[in-house]
This record gives structure tokens, sequence and C-alpha cells, in this order.
């Protein structure tokens, strides 16, 4: 499982429709709104 880094849900990567890679990681979200929000700004949700 991953987290969401926008909203701190956890999601199945094998289930997950919406993935991005950001400074060689790469993220999951559990929906079209977290994976928009992070690509706007992706430094505002990684630490
Ligand atoms: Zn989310």
């Amino acid at each position: 499982m991953a987290i969401d880094p926008v909203c701190g849900m956890t999601v199945d990567e094998k289930a997950v429709k919406y993935k991005a890679e950001y400074n060689d990681k790469i993220y999951y979200f559990c929906c079209e709104m977290c994976y928009k929000a992070f690509l706007k700004d992706p430094s505002k949700y990684i630490k």
C-alpha cells in the first residue's frame, strides 16, 4: 500500500489509476483531484 501525499489516504498501488513520478519517486493518488493538485505544486506535498 502507498499513501496519497495530497490527502493522506491509503491507496493500493496495484489498483490505482493516478500516479506521478517526481524526483525519482513514484506517488500514488486516490482520485484525479489529488493527482492534479499534486502536479500543480508537487513541492507543497513533499517534505
Ligand atoms: Zn487523495
